[in-house]
């Protein structure tokens, strides 16, 4: 039996990164893993694997995660992962900027929480609800962070005030702040510096651990949350940074 044995596990931005490691290890785990991503040819990898089924969403859509919920009979996790890292400081930040990841990195969990947490209620078994935050937030101040800290701050509030509101329901909200992990959006930020050999040792040095992170050790938390194992924790954020904030 696997930890998530029977669990149906429902997240969004699957295809790469933290999203694909987390859908990966929830399948090996025994969950029936519901695997979204705005990228249909990105979710190609994960389809024709046990207990993987895949399906186009973009999480910023109000009247497609409406109906993609609708079509979902039962779900006992949700792991709300899609986010966009704006670089900059405040005076590098356009309203536009500003919107575009409010919109994606807050507004898309309150929607997803929103269309989900009625049908969790309504089945009575509790469930998990895991909210991707980080330490670039209210946990630390970060330079060329400001609207990403901003919006992982206000997942941090979200996560804690639902927490707050929905314990009754046996449904619990957590929240996880990574560090830095070595995903392909990663990659790319480092190449937009300009020298992304330099890029990459800079965020090294800022791990205490003295290396990035792996999608892999992400999901391992992702994992414990969803699981009964943590049927005792509720309203917390999980700093895994390597040592960055301590
Ligand atoms: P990534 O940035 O490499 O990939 C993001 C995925 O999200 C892509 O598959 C993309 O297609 C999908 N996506 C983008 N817009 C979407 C939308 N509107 N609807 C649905 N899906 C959409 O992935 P990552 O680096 O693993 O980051 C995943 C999450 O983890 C983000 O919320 C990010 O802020 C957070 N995070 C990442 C790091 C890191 O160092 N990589 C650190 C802390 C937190």
């Amino acid at each position: 039996m696997g930890r998530l044995s029977g669990k149906v596990f429902v997240l969004s931005a699957a295809g790469q990164g933290i999203g694909k490691a987390v859908a990966l290890a929830a399948a090996k785990e025994g969950a029936l893993v519901i695997a979204t991503d705005i990228n249909g040819d990105l979710l190609k990898a994960l389809e024709g694997v046990d207990g993987i089924k895949t399906q186009v969403l973009d999480v910023t859509k109000k009247d497609d995660v409406e109906k993609f919920a609708q079509s979902i009979e039962k779900i006992d996790i949700l792991f709300n992962c899609a986010g966009f890292v704006h670089h900059g400081a405040l005076l590098d930040c356009t309203e536009k900027d500003w919107d575009f990841s409010f919109n994606l990195n807050v507004k898309s969990v309150f929607t997803m929480c929103k269309n989900f947490l009625p049908k969790l209620i309504a089945q009575g078994t509790g469930g998990s609800v895991i909210n991707m935050a980080s330490v670039a937030s209210s946990i630390k101040g970060t330079v060329n962070r400001c609207v990403y800290s901003s919006t992982k701050a206000a997942i941090i509030g979200l996560t804690k005030s639902m927490a707050a509101d929905y314990v009754k329901h046996k449904i619990r909200f957590n929240s996880v702040c990574p560090g830095t992990v070595d995903t392909p959006s990663l990659r790319e930020r480092m190449a937009a510096q300009g020298d992304a050999e330099k890029a990459y040792k800079d965020f090294v040095a800022r791990q205490a651990l003295g290396r990035l992170a792996e999608p892999s050790e992400i999901a391992s938390l992702v994992v414990y949350l969803a699981s009964d194992e943590s049927s005792f924790v509720t309203g917390q954020e999980f700093i895994i940074d390597g040592g960055w904030s301590m």
